[in-house]
């Protein structure tokens, strides 16, 4: 399908090439200004509206919409048709400068956090001119121009996750160029790059059907074990089947229309998984795309007949499915500012590595908070995924130059490059990566970047990287103000080096984070467990953490509170929504199924009774487990559906939230294990569920 994707990649977006078509040269120019930071004026808003109208209807699009992504993690879209009538009331195309630039969204229904009441209900979308508006074909559905936009209150306030990004790419920018300048490193920008690895499942859409706990939660909530896993290890990167590369193919094609370039595509670990990693690109974009893609994944898995599954555990008993965050620095003169050079680190690379490091044992609960949600705390911990532990794996050769930082023997070491030879003469020799695959390190460094692996699969990019750009941006900060005062640059350099690695270096771990051993060494290094949700996201109002948000200017209090507010009660709703999801199937059709099995295991009993032969006969044991199971699961039900009545009359997010966590999961845990028992002993005809097996390996 796609054998012309040199022509078709970015077509559909308004980018450079398009701007250069569809504007005037000096509209271009003032455009290219303004995103450089020059004020917007309506004239030049007009002039773009103009081209962006042709540029969208040329291809196909009858309506236009100010893109946005509301606090719920998702993207929101209000069309507006481009139909308008003149003066003599005929139909023209009709696209402003005003409406491009400035939208109302009447959000009242959007979550606000008690940021915005009701009688306040307007929210304002601005145009976000550093990420390019690109048309959205329908598939049998409508085209439609997007917009990517900001969303915010009357009074400014951020009610969307990419404002407070922006703010954040602002302030590690800041920060960065002034410590830039201190090491006399020439930049005019300084912009956190990012590629989002996004892991997912596909399940047959005639088989995903008969399940209510997929359709409503977006995982299985019941599910006996397979007869087979993933232990034969026999998926991960195993050649992808017609009908998933046909997939596969049409999500790329539409993909690179639109301007994201996925570039790698493969077969996961568990069975029915996979995984689309895309170009790196700015933080911003890379969160907009990583929403695109989510979104088209849906879409064209529908068209395949998949239901594509972006839960974080989706199946008990095998992978789940997380979010790499690929993370690194980049200069407007195109220096990437966290890739260690091969014959050793140089002074800003160093730097810069050593905040990150700072940053993230200075706030290890803010960025185990950013990826706090009820999907992600049943796949965090799971020996698939990090523990909810914050700490970072460097390698033996960042180890190493550490140490010598640590000991004072100076920043570079000029020991070259470690050849790696791998016994076949015929093969490359290969340079030996800076460092080794570690994948059990929730953020670890891979030579060029750091890879922060905590994300949940159907989280947002946003959050995560507003808190790492934040967090480094504050290390930046105060090491700038020791270099903007310090009479010997160089001495001050090397102290704050120096006693940033003996303060932080707790934070680094080279070994297997998926150990018991390594919780009690975090625990003896006082390190933060925080491991559910709940407990992380309580940490987000800590004092530390609201003081260092205002200091970057990236959120207020009352911007972080009413995230946090958001985010629990984000947690509260979906639990609920599991549990009574699990307590209609249970009364509705597992225990009616499973009384159907009681019945005819009874029938049997009577039958084989009434011969009068007196034969011997395990029907008998077979009827009493059904029966027992059948009452083990009825208690189950019962009392979960008394825990959820205890919770349904708690109106404090935060209480809401700890009661669920400590009372109705356990109590859902137990109903699914009563649950999974009958499933093991009713006849396939009867459950009403498809099996795991079923719907891992069609
Ligand atoms: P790995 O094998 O370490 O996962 P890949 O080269 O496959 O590395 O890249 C994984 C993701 O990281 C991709 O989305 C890629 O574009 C992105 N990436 C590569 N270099 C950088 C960088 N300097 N900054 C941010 N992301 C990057
Ligand atoms: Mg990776």
């Amino acid at each position: 399908m796609s054998s012309n994707f040199i022509e078709i990649f970015g077509e559909n977006v308004f980018n450079d090439k398009a701007m250069q078509k569809y504007l005037l040269p000096n509209v271009y120019a003032s455009l290219q200004s303004v995103s450089r930071g020059a004020q917007l004026t309506i004239e030049i808003a007009d002039a773009v509206a103009e081209g962006m109208l042709a540029f969208a209807t040329e291809r196909g699009a009858t309506h236009y919409t100010h893109w946005f992504q509301p606090m719920n993690g998702l993207t929101a879209e209000k069309h507006d048709a481009f139909l308008s009538l003149d003066a003599y009331n005929r139909p023209i195309k009709f696209l402003t400068g005003k409406a491009l630039i400035k939208g109302e969204a009447d959000g009242s229904s959007f979550p606000s956090g008690g940021l915005r009441a009701t009688f306040e209900a307007r929210g304002y979308t601005t145009w976000d001119c550093t990420s390019p508006a690109f048309v959205r074909e329908g598939g049998s559905g409508m085209t439609v121009l997007c917009i990517p936009t900001a969303f915010c209150s009357f009074s400014g306030q951020a009610l969307d996750e990419k404002t407070p990004l922006l703010r954040s790419m602002e302030a590690i920018n800041r920060e960065a160029l002034r410590v830039l300048k201190q090491l006399g490193v020439p930049a005019n920008s300084v912009v956190p790059m990012v590629g989002g690895e996004q892991e997912y499942f596909l399940i047959d859409k005639e088989i995903a059907k008969y399940r209510k706990d997929l359709t409503y939660t977006g995982r299985t909530l019941f599910g006996a074990p397979p007869a087979k896993g993933q232990e034969l290890e026999d998926q991960y990167y195993a050649p992808v089947n017609d009908r998933v590369s046909a997939f596969m193919d049409e999500l790329n094609h539409e993909l690179w229309k639109v301007g994201v370039l996925s570039k790698t595509q493969h077969n996961e670990a568990a069975p029915s998984q996979y995984e689309l990693a895309p170009y790196f690109s700015t933080a911003n974009i890379a969160t907009d795309q990583n929403q695109l893609i989510m979104e088209y994944m849906r879409t064209i898995a529908d068209r395949h007949g998949f239901v594509c599954l972006l839960h974080e555990k989706p199946f008990d008993w095998i992978n789940g499915s997380g979010k790499h965050n690929n993370w690194s620095l980049v200069t407007d003169t195109g220096v990437n500012l966290l890739k260690r050079d091969k014959s050793g680190p140089n002074k800003a690379f160093l730097t810069f590595f050593i905040a990150t490091i700072s940053a993230l044992d200075s706030f290890p609960e803010l960025m185990r908070a950013s990826c706090s949600t009820l999907g992600n705390d049943c796949r965090l911990g799971g020996n698939e995924a990090p523990p909810p532990i914050i700490s970072a794996y460097i390698g033996q050769t960042m180890a190493g130059d550490l140490e010598r930082v640590e000991n004072n023997k100076g920043t570079t070491d000029g020991a070259g490059v470690e050849k790696m030879t791998i016994g076949v003469s015929s093969l490359a020799v290969l340079h030996k990566d800076d460092a080794d695959r570690n994948r059990t390190s929730p953020f670890a460094f891979t030579g060029n970047k750091f890879e922060f692996r905590m994300v949940g699969a159907s989280q947002s990019l946003a959050f995560a990287n507003t808190a790492l750009n934040t967090a480094v941006a504050d290390q930046l900060a105060r090491l700038a103000e020791k270099l903007e005062s310090a009479a010997d640059k160089e001495a001050a350099l090397n102290d704050w080096m120096r006693e940033s690695v003996v303060e932080h270096k707790r934070v680094v771990f080279n070994g297997n984070n998926y150990s018991k051993e390594w919780v009690e060494e975090a625990v003896r290094r006082g390190l933060p467990i925080l491991g559910n949700a709940v407990s992380a996201v309580e940490t987000l109002t800590k004092e530390r953490v609201v003081e260092v948000f205002a200091r970057m200017g990236v959120l207020s209090r009352e911007e972080l509170a009413a995230r946090q507010d958001i985010m629990l009660r984000q947690y509260a709703k979906q639990m609920h929504i599991e549990a009574l999801t699990m307590l209609k199937m249970s009364r509705k059709e597992l225990l009616p199924a499973s009384v159907k099995q009681l019945k005819a295991y009874a029938d049997a009993f009577n039958a084989l009774n009434a011969t009068g032969l007196g034969l011997d006969s395990s029907v008998e044991a077979l009827l009493r487990r059904v029966s027992e199971g059948i009452n083990g699961m009825h208690d189950a039900v019962e009392a979960l559906a008394a825990e959820i009545r205890k919770e349904e009359k708690n109106e404090v997010p935060l209480a809401r939230a700890r009661f669920q966590r400590e009372r109705v999961r356990p109590a859902m845990e137990k109903l699914r294990l009563a649950a999974d028992e009958l499933e093991r002993i009713v006849d396939k005809e009867l459950w009403p569920l498809p099996s795991y097996g079923e719907m891992l390996f069609v």
